[in-house]
């Protein structure tokens, strides 16, 4: 049996059946954590939380949140907090992707990118970061990608790849203003992942063309990021702060 400390994690966007969210949050488990599902779909992240009540026997909430809300958030934050032990760990998950090529990007699409993947990781973890430091502990996670360190070459386009790359900017700062309170801040760059973010749009023959050029010649799993994320989530990885971790079978050696 798993001895559980008395922490929450919190993951966004966790609720996707087939997403690196909901697989993390069954990782966490392990890493000694309670759950907070925060996603826009409120069924889907019911879903995942009783799928880790029953499975691990732990606590697990799931709210409906969207995290470029700042009210919506602070709700959903306020709700976990009263209901599980405090917040330990964040995982920022969340987020959406797009191809359009950059002279066709429209203003409104380049700034949807951002408002998920660069406010909605603000807006969370602005909201839960204070309480973490008053506590002396804290690990929160940012999912980047390969796009933001390559510049795109997998899937998402300009707008993806800046916005992912400002998440890395992002953590490496906070990693070095929390450090002293004892909260650790990392970045996972994922490579070409196997879930519903592209939406059906990457065609087969693209994707066959892309496993060939990953040295470990397939496609990665959720379980392959989810399991870093765990990692770095562990109380045992205080010394870790302010890194990337890639988790792409190859594709970017650098
Ligand atoms: P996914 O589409 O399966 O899941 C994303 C989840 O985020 C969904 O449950 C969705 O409802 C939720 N979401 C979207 N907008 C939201 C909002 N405004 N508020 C709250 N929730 C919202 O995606 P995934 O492939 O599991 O990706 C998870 C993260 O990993 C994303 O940040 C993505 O950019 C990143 N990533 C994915 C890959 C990949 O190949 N799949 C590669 C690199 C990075």
């Amino acid at each position: 049996a798993i001895e559980h400390t008395s922490r929450t994690a919190v993951v966004t966007g966790a609720g996707s059946r087939r997403g690196i969210g909901r697989a993390t949050t069954h990782a966490l488990v392990a890493a000694g954590y309670h759950i907070a599902v925060l996603d826009l779909d409120k069924e889907a992240a019911e879903d995942t939380a009783r799928e880790v009540a029953a499975r691990h026997g732990v606590a697990a909430l799931g709210l409906a949140a969207d995290v470029t809300d700042a009210r919506a958030v602070d709700a959903a934050i306020g709700e976990a907090e009263a209901a599980l032990p405090p917040i330990g760990a964040l995982v920022n998950n969340a987020g959406i992707t797009s191809p359009t090529r950059f002279l066709d990007v429209t203003p409104t699409e380049w700034d949807r990118i951002f408002e998920v993947n660069v406010r909605g990781s603000f807006l969370v973890t602005h909201r839960v970061a204070a309480g973490m430091a008053e506590r002396g502990f804290g690990r929160i996670v940012f999912l980047s990608s390969v796009s933001a360190e390559r510049g795109g070459g997998v899937f998402g386009g300009v707008a993806y790849s800046a916005a992912k790359a400002a998440l890395l900017g992002f953590a490496r700062s906070l990693a070095r203003e929390l450090g002293p309170s004892g909260v650790t801040v990392n970045c996972v760059a994922p490579g070409l992942i196997d879930t519903d973010i592209t939406q059906g749009k990457l065609d087969e023959e693209r994707k066959a063309a892309m496993i060939a050029d990953i040295p470990v010649r397939r496609i990665g799993g959720v379980e392959d990021v989810a399991d870093v994320i765990a990692f770095l989530a562990r109380p045992e990885s205080g010394y870790l702060t302010g890194a990337t971790y890639d988790v792409n079978g190859g594709s970017h050696i650098h």
